[in-house]
């Protein structure tokens, strides 16, 4: 493997001019999608990682469910962080069936263990605890089979090329300790699911839109300071006995409502300054701290090609989009959380588009 593409790996934000050679030259998207195939051979399992029993097709899970997707596509189609992004490695464009799939589970299991929450109809009243956990269960699920995905393309890497080697180690270090978190979250929120658990997490904030926003998310972040700019989760902490604590979000566009779910783990104490400030918060205020989170702490949003030209236009949220991306390699060496702190700022959302807002609805 060339040092040139291992340099360019290595960078997470690509220059106009890496761009423009990635684009014109097509071996560096071949060498990248040889990685990829073998990574997904390598980290395939021959057992459904619910039920244990033997598997040959797995089921496309969806990471943000089906429905919520068609709701906001145009031609079958939604747009992925990557509009804003631009790593030429990866999609932009996705289509519904495509988007943020997983293969982790049977098809069994999968039309069982999500069909509360995956039910559109369900959303009349307030998500019930089993739907709950099952949103959790997702998460958690979804989350180890990309850090799985991630360990194997750097082991990949590391077989490849001497000068790859430091880099993926570090790499894979921090992506360990990730799946052992995302294992007991996934052991924590399978018990739950099969006890038919209503304590094991807290719902801190519900709210049903009555029109249809433009993006649909799922996922559990991190949070790392709060509005206020206390830490929640010093993810520089090298004690292995800490843990980060996650907050998981939803927003789902319904047919002709939109719906915000946003809940914890119970005793996730770190968590409690910042949902009494964020419910604190004026209205439309909500809505762009949410919008915010969304754009700084993860990638598995989609959004209607309808808002396309209002992220693109936006510096900040352009930034912001890039800020989760490689924490780790790009640790500094000076106060941490102080950097930190200032990259996760929270009052970032007064300049962006607040994209949950009435303003910017599909219907
Ligand atoms: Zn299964």
């Amino acid at each position: 493997m060339s040092d040139d593409f291992i340099k360019i790996l290595n960078l997470g934000a690509f220059t106009d001019k890496e761009k423009k050679l990635i684009n014109s030259d097509f071996s560096y998207k071949k060498k990248m999608s040889r990685i990829m195939k073998e990574a997904r051979k390598a980290a395939k399992r021959d057992t459904c990682y619910f039920c244990d029993k033997p598997v040959t097709s797995f089921c496309n899970s969806h990471s943000v469910p089906r429905f919520c997707l068609r709701n906001i596509a145009i031609d079958g189609e939604v747009l992925t962080l990557n509009t804003l992004v631009d790593n030429p490695f990866l999609d932009s464009e996705k289509g519904v069936e495509n988007a943020g799939v997983f293969h982790l589970i049977c098809n069994d299991c999968d039309s069982k263990i999500f069909s509360d929450y995956e039910n559109p109809d369900n959303y009349n009243n307030k998500p019930t605890p089993t739907m709950i956990n099952q949103i959790a269960l997702k998460n958690s699920l979804k989350s180890i089979s990309k850090r799985n995905l991630e360990i194997e393309q750097f082991n990949i890497l590391e077989k490849n090329s001497p000068k790859a080697k430091i880099i993926s180690q570090a790499k894979n270090v921090a992506n360990k300790m990730d799946l052992n978190e995302y294992k007991n979250s996934y052991i924590k929120a399978k018990r739950a699911l099969e006890k038919n658990s209503e304590t094991d997490y807290y719902v801190c904030y519900y709210e049903k839109l009555n029109y249809v926003v433009p993006i649909a998310f799922q996922a559990s972040v991190a949070l790392v300071v709060d509005f206020e700019g206390n830490v929640i989760n010093n993810i520089y902490n090298p004690n292995p006995e800490y843990k980060i604590q996650n907050i998981h979000i939803s927003i789902f566009p319904l047919k002709q409502e939109s719906v915000i779910i946003m809940f914890i783990e119970n005793g996730d104490k770190r968590y409690r300054p910042f949902y009494k400030q964020f419910n604190k918060l004026e209205f439309e205020d909500k809505l762009a701290a949410l919008t915010l989170i969304m754009f700084m702490y993860s990638e598995d949003m989609y959004f209607s090609k309808s808002i396309k030209d209002v992220i693109c236009n936006n510096k900040t949220l352009q930034d912001v989009g890039k800020t989760g991306q490689d924490l780790i390699a790009s640790t500094p060496f000076f106060n941490p959380i102080e950097i930190l702190k200032k990259t996760h700022d929270l009052d970032k959302r007064y300049d962006i588009p607040n994209i949950l807002s009435e303003k910017y609805k599909v219907l």
